[in-house]
């Protein structure tokens, strides 16, 4: 499973990663257990490039290309930790981006629908989870900011760029009782918000200030 090398070896990358739940994720305030798990199995290493692989566990986030980042490990724990995922769900996922995070989601709900809108980072994600084993994702290249109708509703929905307000089509694409979490604000400073559908209300909970790349598209940024 790990074509890639650094000077750490398989067992250094392993040691890393446990390092990076401990301190990261255990030591700050993840406490959901299936998320402690899935960040403990994912290979994070394989998802970041052959320049910053030395750096594949460390507290920041990651270049991949196409000006886009992979997050930072706490960020993914934390986001996945506000849906509140039991096993079973099926959640649709904006910015695919290296993959990383659709595999943790993966892990831990029964299918993913992960949306991209660079066709290059898309097929690199594809090529990358399909080679560890995942098949409970399906991948589309599209404008993720109007969601994906087809497949609604979701009783999850993740954003992992950040939309200038709450994107109605994605509001509307929520199951009942379903949760969406996304940055909100503008180019420098944002909110982690969470939305849960109840009915036809919506409730909203600032979660804590954050830095994403932006969400482009028709209910984002616009074009790019
Ligand atoms: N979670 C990803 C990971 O683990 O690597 C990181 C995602 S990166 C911070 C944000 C991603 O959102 C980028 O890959 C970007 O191209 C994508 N993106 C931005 N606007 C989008 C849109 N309207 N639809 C789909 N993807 C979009």
């Amino acid at each position: 499973m790990n074509a890639r090398r650094d000077t750490r070896g398989p067992l250094g990358f392993q040691q890393a990663r446990r390092e990076m739940v401990e301190r990261q994720l255990a030591g700050r305030d993840i406490t959901d257990q299936r998320v402690i798990a899935a960040a403990a199995k994912v290979p994070r290493h394989i998802f970041v490039s052959e320049e910053t692989v030395s750096q594949a566990y460390e507290d920041h986030p990651l270049h991949i290309g196409f000006g886009q980042t992979i997050s930072q490990p706490y960020i993914v724990a934390l986001m996945t930790q506000a849906l509140g995922l039991s096993r079973g769900e099926r959640v649709l996922e904006i910015g695919t981006g290296s993959g990383y995070q659709t595999a943790v989601l993966a892990e831990l709900a029964a299918r993913v629908y992960t949306v991209e809108r660079i066709l290059e980072l898309s097929l690199r994600a594809k090529t990358t989870l399909e080679k560890i084993g995942y098949d409970n994702i399906d991948y589309a290249v599209a404008d993720g900011s109007v969601g994906w109708a087809e497949h609604a509703p979701y009783d999850a929905i993740l954003v992992t760029a950040s939309a200038p307000e709450v994107p109605e089509s994605l509001k509307a694409q929520l199951a009942d009782g379903g949760r969406l979490v996304l940055p909100v604000g503008g180019a420098y400073s944002q909110i982690l918000k969470r939305v849960t559908r109840k009915g036809d209300s919506f409730v909203t909970e600032d979660l804590c200030p954050c830095i994403f790349v932006r969400l482009i598209g028709k209910e984002g940024h616009g074009d790019a």
